[in-house]
């Protein structure tokens, strides 16, 4: 009799997933955790604590529906606080099982996790499932991945890659061994919404994407995707990738079926082309590591340095220019931010408020209800010129983009007021 473990982290979803998939494969009895780490309840250097409540209730939404999927399927969700050697060590000793199936984060705390618990004889399959693309199958080594943006998406296009197929759907799980689970059910956590727009959890992500598509809205994308208000401007498939309600490659081949049955156009391309950046700034992390998360990241330089007075007027939307403080209350107040109006707020901090672009990306992280490992060093590397972008940095200028973005002043007014 095999007893394995699956560990959810960043893939809260039982369709395409291929780590549980195996799990079910292999093992005769399985037990569904999630463990809720104690290091994101703490305060950053930074003097904030590391997840903001909008994620803690995404998360939570995401996790209710995970249980009750499981449950569906005569299994359950087991949720556990604490860190993830000690919690897998405490599991192991009640259940006899020291075989843990999970996901591949290719990110530094993630990777140490699995070190650990490797390190302490546990048997842990990592499987790579969070990119639209096979990691597998692209036509470099990860090694030699091109630096540029363009030169890596003109190889994948000279290739003809567009996704890589999602598995199959579950057709059952094991049954959960014998242990006792009622205490690890209600967590007392974060049940209370806030009436925020996103609904976390797989359900809720097909849903989304499905009426994204019903409405339409991806022909309509490239002129749209720089607007600020509403949630039509773009995808807002963000948060359920994030947390891995729904896999990426899910959503390009609906993508793709829409173009076979509605047509190609420069909006399904574009949309393609951005889940590509996602993907290019997760096979980054295979090629430079750790090097991604250093003060000076790529680049011969430190960064700015960290004034607390600065960031408090940055981060509470005080800095005294309508663009920005407009920009900042909406994130705190929503935990959501169109991508044109984060890159003003990152640029701002760093260029105009010389802040440390650290500290920003790790605001970022705590507030955002889609905060992605990848996705957001990655693009607070790109725009501090830490990155591997050869224009070394992308500084905006606030009153174009003012006039470009917001001329009438409805959204500013919309968050100032
Ligand atoms: C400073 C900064 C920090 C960011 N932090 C995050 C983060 O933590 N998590 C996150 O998911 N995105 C992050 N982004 C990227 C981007 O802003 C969001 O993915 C996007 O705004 C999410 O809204 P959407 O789903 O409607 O995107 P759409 O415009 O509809 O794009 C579709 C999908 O493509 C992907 N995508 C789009 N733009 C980017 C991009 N620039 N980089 C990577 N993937 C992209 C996302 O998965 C997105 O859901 C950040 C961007 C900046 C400038």
């Amino acid at each position: 009799m095999t007893t394995a473990i699956y560990w959810f982290r960043n893939d809260l979803r039982l369709k395409d997933n291929p780590s549980l998939m195996q799990a079910c494969m292999a093992a005769d009895q399985l037990l569904p955790v999630y463990v809720h780490l104690p290091n994101l309840e703490q305060e950053t250097p930074w003097g904030f604590q590391r997840m903001g409540q909008h994620r803690k209730i995404f998360l939570d939404q995401s996790l209710q529906e995970l249980r009750s999927e499981l449950r569906d399927f005569g299994s359950d969700l087991v949720e556990v606080p604490g860190d993830v050697l000690d919690v897998f060590e405490k599991l192991r000793a009640q259940i006899d099982a020291d075989v843990i199936y999970c996901e591949q984060i290719q990110a530094p705390e993630e990777l140490e996790q699995v070190a650990l618990l490797r390190n302490a004889g546990f048997k842990i399959n990592p499987v790579w499932q969070s990119s639209m693309l096979d990691s597998q199958s692209l036509p470099f080594q990860m090694q030699e991945m091109p630096d540029v943006f363009t030169q890596f998406r003109q190889q994948i296009e000279k290739n003809k890659f567009r996704f890589a197929y999602p598995v199959d759907h579950l057709k059952s799980i094991p049954p959960l061994p014998a242990i006792d689970i009622s205490s690890t059910q209600s967590l007392g956590r974060n049940t209370i919404s806030t009436g925020g727009k996103f609904q976390g959890g797989e359900q809720s992500a097909h849903t989304h994407i499905q009426q994204y598509f019903e409405r339409r809205l991806p022909d309509t994308y490239k002129q749209t995707r720089n607007q600020l208000i509403g949630m039509d401007y773009s995808s807002k498939f963000s948060p359920w990738l994030a947390q891995g309600c729904c896999s990426a490659r899910t959503i390009a081949k609906q993508l793709s079926e829409y173009e076979i049955c509605c047509g190609e156009n420069e909006g399904t391309y574009w949309l393609w082309f951005e889940l590509l950046w996602r993907d290019y700034f997760r096979f980054l992390h295979f090629k430079y590591g750790k090097k991604l998360y250093s003060p000076k990241g790529l680049s011969k330089h430190l960064g700015n340095e960290f004034d607390s007075e600065h960031f408090f007027k940055w981060s509470s939307g005080n800095t005294g220019e309508s663009l920005i403080d407009a920009g900042m209350r909406e994130l705190k107040k929503t935990g959501y931010l169109s991508n044109r109006m984060r890159q003003i707020v990152a640029s701002y901090w760093i260029y105009d408020m010389k802040g440390d672009w650290q500290a920003g990306a790790a605001w970022f992280e705590s507030q955002l209800i889609d905060y992605d490992v990848y996705s957001n060093q990655g693009n607070w590397l790109y725009i501090a010129g830490k990155g591997t972008d050869p224009r070394g940095g992308r500084p905006f200028n606030v009153a174009k983009q003012t006039l470009d973005h917001d001329p009438d002043e409805v959204y500013r007014k919309m968050w100032l007021t």
